[in-house]
């Protein structure tokens, strides 16, 4: 019951809390200067360690503790405090077993809910302390990967860049660096020998950090990584001929609408169960503000209105006063989605269509929606055509002709599902300019081959993008050729990082904002 090294001379009960009077067991005590023992007793004074509680009540061990006088009089110190080792450490107030569940709880729960949770279990601490308690948590013994990803993770939107090092045979988060530099990444390199494979983003501080932190090492850049540089370049080479593609689309445009007038019905597909019902609720929020609006114009105050709608007086104030019916309607794939888009469009780049699957790898990042707002996600995807983004309902009369990156996404995919509208476009563009059809080619050829659709050797692919409007991509490709090959060869890339970055940030949010670097870094290396 009573801490190591420690002897009860008296217990006095409380109420709530029981106060335990000791002293220490050992008859000598070793200077912290020069390390002599010494049994001679200076005085003695009284310390007060919390201890682990008893029965619902709160723990104090009251120490009769004492002073030594150092035994060597040449010896810096005259006097010391007895260390009581085993019960606790130097000028800490608990003893080393509280401290250690406290920490637990720490790591578990974050600063604020853990200080809650540790005061209902009658051992108080508050969360600054909760905090520095987990920040000091020794480290976790981890087996140096053989597979590693290396990402970049903002720490502070927008401010500040950490690196994340994950695992990938693993898939468990290493280590957190906490900057994104070359040289904090390769001297991690150095210290960790024996990581064989490195999966990261395209050339840069990475490439650089890992060619000079480990030599030997395979560098794979990652595939999505390579499709998004391939997009970003054929974009460019769209917005250059913006002109050429908005007379084009004002053509195209003109020439649907005299279809319609000569009597050709706009094709229009017929309604999910999903757009129906949101058609619905979209007509009984109409309903509603019709039926505000007709009460206050018969001069109901806005008290009665809200009684007799069942709608809270500042939200009818604020329907009146942007003067129309509530809007709301973001679409099944709604805000708690939007964190983990990034992670589940990448995803579908790589080739994984399966809804329950990505559910489950959402899930695990923190996640809380049902399988099937990610199956409607998909669906919208694969409507939108392979490559393609989900677009915007078309439940729209007319036709709003595609945006520059929509635009780009169709000509670097097969088109055959695309709106017969937007294929028109399309061809027409690039039958007008013939620049912009030889570097659509060249793109749809890359990506054919980072999605393992074609054999083609990857020196062919980058030839074929050579004089054409992605020429200085081809070229830089071909400046990091080993490791895009190893894209093709190997099968990492770095969407676990991803992943383990979306827990991340649910972690923090956990942490209510007091997270600082180190003791974020505990957490994950804890938690993972
Ligand atoms: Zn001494």
């Amino acid at each position: 019951m009573i801490p190591a090294g420690l002897t009860v001379i008296q217990v006095l009960p409380t109420p709530d809390t029981i106060t335990i009077v000791a002293i220490s067991d050992a008859s000598t005590a070793a200077c912290p200067s020069c390390g002599r023992l010494s049994r001679r007793v200076h005085s003695t004074y009284h310390r007060r360690l919390q201890d682990l509680p008893w029965q619902g009540r709160a723990v104090v061990v009251r120490v009769r503790a004492r002073r030594f006088r150092c035994p060597d009089l040449a010896c810096v110190r005259r006097t010391f405090a007895e260390p009581l080792s085993g019960a606790t450490v130097r000028r800490s107030w608990r003893t080393c077993r509280l401290g250690d569940l406290q920490r637990h709880i720490g790591l578990a729960a974050g600063g604020e809910a853990g200080s809650r949770l540790a005061r209902r279990l009658a051992m108080p601490v508050s969360p600054a302390t909760l905090l520095r308690l987990v920040a000091r948590s020794p480290e976790p013994a981890t087996p140096v990967p053989k597979v590693l990803a290396v990402d970049e993770w903002a720490w502070r939107k927008g401010h500040r860049y950490g690196t994340v090092l994950v695992d990938l045979e693993r898939n468990r988060v290493v280590d957190l660096l906490p900057d994104r530099r070359a040289e904090t990444f390769s001297a991690w390199l150095r210290a960790h020998p024996g990581v064989e494979v490195i999966a990261r983003d395209r050339a840069g501080a990475y490439a650089d950090g890992a060619a000079q932190g480990a030599p030997g090492v395979v560098q794979v850049a990652d595939r999505w990584h390579l499709l998004r540089n391939v997009g970003d370049a054929l974009r460019h080479a769209v917005e250059r001929h913006h002109a050429a593609l908005r007379r084009i689309a004002r053509e195209v445009a003109a020439e649907l609408a005299a279809e319609r007038v000569a009597g050709e019905p706009a094709s229009k597909p017929e309604p999910t169960a999903l757009e129906r019902r949101r058609a619905e609720a979209r007509a009984r929020r109409q309903a509603r503000y019709d039926e505000a609006v007709r009460l206050r114009e018969g001069g109901a105050t806005l008290a009665a209105i809200a009684a007799a709608l069942g709608t809270p007086p500042r939200t009818l104030a604020h329907w009146f006063a942007t003067g129309h019916a509530p809007l709301r309607d973001r679409g099944p794939a709604g805000s708690i989605l939007d964190p983990f888009r990034d992670y589940l469009e990448r995803r579908y780049a790589e080739g994984c269509r399966n809804a329950r699957q990505l559910w489950r790898e959402v899930r695990a990042q923190g996640f809380q929606g049902r399988p099937t707002i990610v199956r409607v996600w998909i669906g919208r995807w694969n409507k939108a055509g392979s490559g393609g983004a989900p677009t915007a309902t078309s439940s729209h009369p007319g036709w709003k002709p595609p945006s520059v990156r929509a635009v780009t996404r169709l000509l670097s995919s097969d088109r055959d599902s695309a709106p017969d509208r937007d294929q028109r476009l399309c061809a027409r563009l690039l039958e007008e300019v013939p620049e912009l059809a030889a570097a659509a080619d060249a793109a749809r050829r890359f990506a054919r081959v980072l999605r393992n659709e074609s054999a083609e050797p990857l020196a062919d692919t980058l030839n074929a993008m050579k004089g054409t409007l992605l020429d200085s991509l081809a070229t830089s490709l071909e400046r990091d050729a080993a490791a895009v090959q190893a894209a093709l060869d190997t099968p990492w890339t770095t969407s676990p990082a991803e992943g383990q970055i979306n827990k991340l940030k649910t972690l923090k949010r956990a942490m209510y904002g007091r997270a600082g670097f180190p003791l974020l870094r505990a957490r994950v290396l804890h938690a993972a």
